[in-house]
């Protein structure tokens, strides 16, 4: 039967990228019926909301949607969409794979590291006190009544760290480990400097590693991980971190595999998973069947893995690596020099990478 899933195209480069990705997905044999649903600045230019309801309606009722990026406006405009879908739908595990694939230009030999990232609390959910407010000030004397006074000049932003969310976070990390013939999950943290927030984290996640004596745990202090990553990468497989540490860590492993254009992600919560690309719409390139839609497409192994198309997934993604490993038909982030003329488009990147998977 074929699988329902939410199709979102999202804006500036998102929609080329969608469409690559598509027909790659559809390339694999495996069917999709997609429900096809707008979001980002073009639908927010016709009807005055970046994200429509019938949107979010249709991820509720699929739960698997696929997304394109969606610009977000700094300053005036609209609150960003990925922030949203995050919210509406309890999206609390980021799931980050950085792979370096053969015919990549790194720094590094070998990476293979799967980012696992709590998505709804610690320093962003968003309870900030402004300095000058009187809710600045009436916090500032509790903790000035509790022996922690501060400066009447400090801004205060709050980190809460549930045993809850730590639990379901740490517990996704696992799954992923298991479904995914991982052998070790790493905690990072930096628990002897934050011991009720970091010290609960780590608490959690080593009670939640007893549940899984099958697989290893270990832990690391945030900065020692960042220190051993670029120096050892081959010893980390599956690390799960909190919110903030895991959004640095990311776009550092990003970096470790080739770039954002490199970079899949997957946002997966109890009643639904969305699957997109770590980078942003790239909107200089609008319209120019020029980026590189390996992320997005890596986004389409990850999504076929969650549907249980582990077949697929796996023809997909070895599609993939092999035009990458063969380095001719690719976009023009992935050649020696950025104004190689014989870079392909998205599209055609597409084409090799169908062509790769075959009939
Ligand atoms: P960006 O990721 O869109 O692009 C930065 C640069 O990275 C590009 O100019 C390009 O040189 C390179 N790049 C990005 N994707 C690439 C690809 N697939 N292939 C080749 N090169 C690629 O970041 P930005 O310019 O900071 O953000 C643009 C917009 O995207 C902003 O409005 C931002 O808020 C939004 N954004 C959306 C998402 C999302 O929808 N998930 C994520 C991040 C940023």
């Amino acid at each position: 039967m074929a699988h329902q899933v939410t199709f979102i195209p999202g804006d500036g480069t998102g929609p080329e990228l969608a469409e690559a990705t598509r027909r790659v997905l559809e390339a694999t044999g495996v069917e999709f019926e997609w429900d096809r649903k707008p979001a980002g600045e073009d639908v927010y230019a016709e009807e005055g909301n970046p994200f429509p309801d019938r949107t979010l309606e249709s991820i509720k009722r699929t739960g698997v949607g696929i997304k394109g990026p969606t610009t977000t406006p700094v300053g005036a405009g609209f609150r960003s969409i990925n922030v949203q879908l995050r919210k509406e739908l309890d999206l609390y595990a980021c799931i980050r794979p950085c792979k370096l694939y053969e015919g990549v230009r790194s720094h590094f030999d070998q990476v293979d590291i799967v980012i696992v990232r709590e998505n709804t609390e610690d320093l962003y959910a968003g309870i900030e006190f402004e300095r000058g407010t009187k809710g600045n000030e009436e916090l500032r004397d509790f903790l000035a009544a509790h022996d922690a006074p501060l400066r009447d000049d400090a801004g205060i932003s709050i980190k809460p760290i549930s045993a809850f969310g730590t639990d379901r976070i740490v517990e996704a990390a696992f799954d992923y480990a298991k479904r995914n013939g991982r052998r070790r999950v790493t905690a990072a943290h930096k628990a002897n400097i934050m011991k009720f927030s970091d010290g609960l984290f780590l608490e959690t996640a080593r009670s939640v590693a007893e549940r899984h004596p099958d697989i290893e745990f270990e832990d690391r202090i945030i900065d020692n991980l960042c220190n051993q990553l670029v120096s050892r990468p081959e010893e980390y497989d599956v690390i799960v971190l909190p919110n903030l540490y895991g959004d640095i860590v990311s776009d550092l492993g990003a970096g470790m595999i080739g770039g954002l254009g490199l970079a899949p992600g997957a946002n997966i919560g109890t009643e639904a998973a969305m699957f997109e690309a770590t980078h942003g719409s790239a909107p200089k390139y609008k319209g120019q069947n020029k980026v590189n839609p390996t992320a997005l497409m890596l986004s389409g192994v990850l999504m076929l893995r969650h549907l249980d198309e582990g077949d697929a997934a796996d023809r997909m993604e070895n599609a993939i690596a092999e035009v990458i490993r063969k380095g001719e038909k690719v976009t023009y982030d992935l050649k020696p020099s950025r104004d190689d003329p014989t870079a392909v488009g998205t599209s055609e990147f597409a084409d090799a990478v169908i062509e790769e998977i075959g009939p």
